[in-house]
């Protein structure tokens, strides 16, 4: 499903700095796998080439069979419109939109009925086991309920990749929990691609493998098994 090459990446300023040394990586279909590493070493970095919102400068990125390089905007955004669903720490959700608009979103991009696209993000919200906030809005909901619009949001165009940054940076414990089963089941009974970048060692126990960044290399975990 992923597969990095001896990927560099390096942000260029007065003193540019070489934030991806070389990283080789390969995830397959289905995994459910853990990104782990101290502040600064790339992590997020890492996320955003796999999920093209960002570029890299040397090697070679296959993502589902297709080379990911020098991709214009429009051929990135249809890629990721339909392969990827993205998780964030801090949820981005859409603040006047209610929960039910803010999942049925990416659907909108696809043309899909207005309809069929709250049809199908009432259905969603009722898997996350929201489906009595759908008119509420984000400011009127938990860190762990609008985490779940947001999961929701993410898996209502059915992607094959779940590309999560921290997904629980922002919750406390219990919710994190919630919020960590969630994407477990959805791993399980989807057989979705699940990646998840954390900082903490029981999020990480919770996934099959764990990839350690240090540093922009990678110490273990590159490659399964
Ligand atoms: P992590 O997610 O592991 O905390 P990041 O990938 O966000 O690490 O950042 C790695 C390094 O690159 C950090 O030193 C950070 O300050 C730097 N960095 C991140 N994004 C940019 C950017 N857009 N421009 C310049 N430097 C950046
Ligand atoms: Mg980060």
């Amino acid at each position: 499903m992923i597969d990095l090459v001896n990927i560099n990446k390096t942000y260029p300023s007065a003193t540019p700095l070489h934030v991806l040394k070389g990283i080789n990586l390969h995830i397959g279909e289905g995994e459910l796998v853990s990104i782990m590493g101290a502040s600064g070493s790339g992590k997020s970095t890492l996320l955003n080439i796999l999920g093209i919102l960002d570029n890299y400068d040397t090697g070679e990125y296959h993502l589902n069979g297709t080379l990911i390089r020098n991709l214009s905007e429009t051929r990135a955004a249809e890629l990721r419109n339909r392969l990827i669903g993205f998780v964030f720490q801090s949820f981005n959700l859409i603040g006047f939109k209610n929960a039910m608009e803010n999942v049925a979103l990416p659907l909108y991009y696809q043309g899909v009925s207005r309809r069929r696209r709250n049809e199908l993000a009432l259905e969603y919200l009722r898997m996350m086991g929201l489906g009595d906030w759908a008119d509420h809005y984000p400011s009127e909901m938990s860190g762990g309920q609008k985490q779940r619009v947001a999961i929701a949001r993410a898996l209502i165009a059915r992607p094959k990749i779940i590309l999560a940054d921290e997904p629980t940076g922002a919750l406390d414990s219990h919710t994190t929990q919630e919020v960590m089963d969630i994407l477990r089941r959805v791993n399980r009974e989807q057989n979705m691609t699940v990646i998840i970048v954390t900082h903490e060692a029981d999020i990480a126990a919770q996934t099959d493998r764990r990839i350690h960044i240090h540093d922009g290399r990678i110490e273990s975990g590159a490659f399964r098994g």
